[in-house]
């Protein structure tokens, strides 16, 4: 089947509603984020290992977690885990050239072959941290997006986003997890659940 086709059922599967999706998708080669000895699985709706215990996301998952994310072109965008720097490249076009997107990883190799793939992306910036604490030097942020579970949301996260900002994060236990959708309102946190899902750890 055509990498092309497969990437529209990817979109009807999951629901999507949302076409600037399908183009960023349409855009972002998934090949070239996956390791050599997983290659011919590339096209299909599935997590892969990365090494160091960190896995590309599905597909699927990805496309319904920044559908909710609602990215508006400019928007400056915070990411934790950039593991295989896919998601990333995601990012970086939905929010397109006047945009930002700041991704955070704390294993080393990963952030460095990361960033050697996102380098014709000029609004990437791949940072080597722990992004518990996000990133406050380039703060506040229109958009926060989590790959890696946590246990509670991490304070840091809330106080670096925007007011009606929003920040997509897998909560729970290892293998009982929800992907949380919160709104930064004036005077609340509005919290939506976009079901359960499994995702690496936050460690
Ligand atoms: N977005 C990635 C998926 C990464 S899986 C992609 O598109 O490929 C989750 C990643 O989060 C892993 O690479 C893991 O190393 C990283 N991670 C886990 N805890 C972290 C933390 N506290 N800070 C930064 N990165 C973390």
């Amino acid at each position: 089947m055509q990498k092309s086709q497969l990437l529209l059922i990817w979109h009807q599967q999951g629901n999507i509603k949302d076409a600037r999706i399908l183009k960023a998708f349409e855009k972002v080669p998934r090949d070239l984020y996956v390791p050599r000895e997983y290659q011919q699985q590339a096209y299909e709706d599935s997590p892969l290992p990365l090494g160091h215990g960190a896995t590309i996301s599905q597909p699927t998952t990805i496309m319904l977690m920044l559908q909710a994310l609602n990215i508006r072109p400019g928007n400056k965008i915070l990411e934790i885990g950039t593991g295989s720097g896919y998601n990333a490249a995601l990012l970086a076009e939905l929010t397109g050239k006047k945009g930002k997107v700041i991704t955070i990883e704390f294993i080393k190799e990963l952030a460095e072959s990361a960033a050697k793939k996102l380098q014709q992306y000029k609004n990437i910036k791949v940072i080597y941290a722990d992004g518990k604490y996000g990133y406050q030097k380039e703060a506040p942020y229109h958009r926060i997006i989590a790959t890696a579970a946590c246990q509670e949301i991490p304070d840091a996260l809330i106080k670096q986003l925007k007011l009606n900002g929003i920040l997509i994060i897998p909560i729970g236990p290892f293998h009982n997890q929800e992907v949380i959708k919160i709104t930064k309102l004036k005077t609340e946190l509005k919290r939506e659940s976009l079901g359960g899902f499994v995702f690496v750890p936050m460690r």
